[in-house]
């Protein structure tokens, strides 16, 4: 039974040497519990935040421990009459190949509704996040102008979706050609911005919101972000969902100050962590599911295969390897 413990902290861009490998027998399940089998892990940016000491929004991540994440698994044998065999499951579980559960914190999810790995991105935590953060923060309407940064990553992909559901102009900026065009062609954005190459970022950003901005969901946050705050409307709305390109930053980042931006155009600005509306899961979930079904949803998923991969999709996360949800299949169901 292989997992991956956190072998030391990272200054900067985390490497394959802040991971180790650590081989040790397989678990049996005892009275009260179940033994996972794990089919997919989700690898996230905001854990990139534990693998740092001090206390955030979740306790940091202990070196020499496994890392802990979003699991998809398999219930391979049971002592625990809620999960019986063959049952799939989501729950936040080790980076290992099997893990032992009590049974807390696991969901139960249907095999039919949708791929199971959706539990881990549109159907779970991203999509969730992208939920509550557009339609409860941002609250498009009808003609408004919507920029999301991070457009083309899990996140993103679903606010642009929802915003154009919700009968919004859809701006988005992310980091390649690729990307730009399957958000223009894929997903219907009206406007998309390759960050890395546009020769000034603030005026590609201003070409594409001409009426300016009305909601700001924000992913990335620098340069893109002191863009936006000049081109901000009156009552625009501005979701503070992550701050990417800072996570691997050794100084805090100092930019424009958007405060005066905000005050002028009686802008709102707040911050969020997808768990402050975990009373509300069943309506997202339920939301997001029929509008898949109904195909006004796409998901697009970055799938790499076996265990060994974890470190490396976490990585890539940072350089932009990803469209979409990034994924580890470990094994099938
Ligand atoms: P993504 O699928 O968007 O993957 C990360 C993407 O970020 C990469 O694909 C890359 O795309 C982009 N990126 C990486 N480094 C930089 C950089 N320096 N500058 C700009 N872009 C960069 O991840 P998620 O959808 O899971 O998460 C998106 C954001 O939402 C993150 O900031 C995350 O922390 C946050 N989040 C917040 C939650 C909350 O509860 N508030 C919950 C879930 C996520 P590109 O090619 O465009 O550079």
């Amino acid at each position: 039974n292989t997992s991956i413990v956190l072998a030391s902290r990272p200054k900067g861009m985390p490497t394959a040497e802040q991971f180790r490998f650590v081989t040790a027998e397989a678990p049996t399940a005892q009275a009260g519990q179940v033994l996972l089998k794990t089919l997919y892990v989700s690898v996230d940016p905001y854990m990139r935040g534990r693998m740092n000491e001090g206390k955030s929004y979740v306790p940091p991540f202990a070196v020499g421990e496994a890392l802990n994440g979003g699991v998809v698994a398999e219930v391979v044998e049971s002592q625990h009459e809620q999960y019986p065999v063959g049952t799939a499951v989501v729950g936040h579980l080790e980076w290992r190949e099997y893990n032992v559960s009590d049974g807390r914190g696991l969901q139960a999810i249907p095999t039919d509704a949708a791929p199971l790995s959706y539990f881990l991105g549109l159907l779970g935590m991203p999509g969730l996040t992208a939920y509550f953060g557009l339609l409860d923060i941002c609250r498009p309407q009808p003609g408004e102008t919507v920029v999301v940064s991070g457009a083309a990553g899990a996140v993103g992909t679903v606010v642009g979706q929802l915003a154009k559901l919700h009968g919004a102009r859809v701006v988005g900026t992310a980091g390649s050609d690729e990307k730009v065009v399957y958000l223009k062609e894929q997903l219907g954005f009206d406007e998309a911005i390759n960050y890395k190459t546009a020769p000034d970022i603030k005026r590609a950003i201003a070409a594409a919101c001409p009426s300016g901005v009305d909601c700001y969901f924000d992913n990335v946050g620098g340069p893109i972000s002191d863009a936006v705050y000049g081109l901000l409307n009156k009552h625009a709305r501005i979701a503070l969902c992550g701050q990417i390109s800072s996570y691997n930053a050794t100084e805090t980042p100092v930019g424009p100050r958007p405060e005066v931006k905000l005050l002028q155009s009686s802008a709102l600005m707040k911050g969020f962590i997808v768990s402050d509306y975990a009373a509300r899961n069943p309506e997202g979930i339920q939301a997001l599911l029929t509008w898949y079904k109904e195909g006004k949803l796409q998901f697009e998923e970055t799938v790499v295969d076996g265990f060994e991969q974890i470190p490396n999709a976490f990585l890539g996360l940072f350089r932009g390897e990803n469209t979409g949800k990034q994924l580890v299949r470990v094994a099938e169901y």
